[in-house]
């Protein structure tokens, strides 16, 4: 069979231990399967626990497709991961955990951390600025406080001030990448603190008229739309990171009922996915880029946890 190109061809072919193995091994291990502890290449395959153990002689010599992944110590087969990643890494609204529980036959429990794991692996390598053409822009997300459970809806409201937005930072390269932060407030130094961490010095840079964009154009070739004037003046303009937020937003109003600020930057990093690998590429593309980097990186299990903190508990 060939690689799977739709949702349902993947339930199907992850169904089979077999086609896992296959699909697994050509992409964390396309020079043959390496054991995760020592390095070694000398590793035999037991068919009767579908996994390897290294020949060399130290602790931890089995191992299986899931050790040093994202996937360890979960309970729940490949048979539900695979399609799950599919699922995220395709669904252009993104999914919720009550879609994907459905999907899936899991608790939407199981389901929420599923989604929270691979949008954690799917996080954009950083590395590298922007450069060319470069648009910012920040926006606010939050505050529907019709969705949200009164008790929710007072701890919100008094607990912070009576903020209850939380201000996102993007940046994109025309033609490129996009990348979001999450940010404390829109002040100046907070902004050109992000500018410097995301754009190369001399690129030509776009954004609105916000005052704390001021003093830019030392770095930058920085041009400023006044949006009070209008929207485009030839080059000048920040609609790639418009458009960006507004597929964000159908996304969070439409499948998600609320995301809390603090889950908020994983669902930033799973829209921005979907953003940075939409042209040209098929779902199987898609999936098979996610894929790569979930067990390419090899982040862990336990390494997750930690940078789940306090939710995982919750
Ligand atoms: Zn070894």
């Amino acid at each position: 069979m060939t690689y799977p190109k739709t949702l349902v061809d993947a339930i199907r072919y992850f169904a089979n231990p077999d086609n896992c193995r296959d699909y697994l091994v050509a992409r964390r291990w396309p020079k043959g399967v390496t054991c995760p502890t020592c390095g070694s290449k000398a590793v035999y395959f037991d068919s009767s626990r579908n996994g390897w153990e290294c020949k060399t002689r130290h602790p931890n010599r089995k191992f299986t497709l899931k050790t040093g992944t994202i996937f360890e110590d979960s309970a729940l087969g490949l048979d539900k991961w695979l399609p799950a990643v599919w699922m995220i890494a395709n669904m252009k609204n993104g999914v919720s955990s009550h879609e994907l529980a459905r999907s899936l036959g899991v608790t939407q429990k199981t389901a929420w951390f599923m989604l929270h794991r691979v949008r954690l692996a799917m996080q954009d390598e950083t590395g590298g600025k922007l450069d060319g053409e470069v648009e910012v822009d920040e926006t606010f997300i939050g505050g529907k406080a019709r969705n949200m459970h009164i008790a929710q809806r007072k701890r919100r409201i008094t607990g912070t001030g009576g903020k209850d937005k939380t201000a996102v930072f993007g940046v994109l390269e025309r033609g490129g990448k996009v990348r979001t932060v999450v940010i404390d407030n829109r002040k100046k130094k907070t902004l050109h603190t992000e500018v410097a961490k995301h754009v190369e010095a001399g690129a030509a840079l776009y954004s609105d008229d916000l005052r704390s964009y001021d003093g830019l154009a030392n770095q930058y070739a920085h041009q400023v739309i006044d949006h009070a004037v209008k929207y485009v003046d030839g080059q000048i303009h920040t609609n790639g990171m418009e458009n960006f937020w507004s597929l964000l937003k159908r996304g969070l109003h439409g499948t998600y009922v609320s995301v809390e600020p603090f889950h908020l930057f994983r669902y930033l990093d799973e829209q921005a996915f979907r953003y940075n690998n939409r042209k040209d590429m098929s779902d199987a593309d898609r999936f098979s880029e996610a894929i790569r980097r979930i067990v390419g990186r090899r982040l862990t299990y336990q390494e997750l946890i930690g940078a789940l903190g306090a939710t995982a508990s919750a």
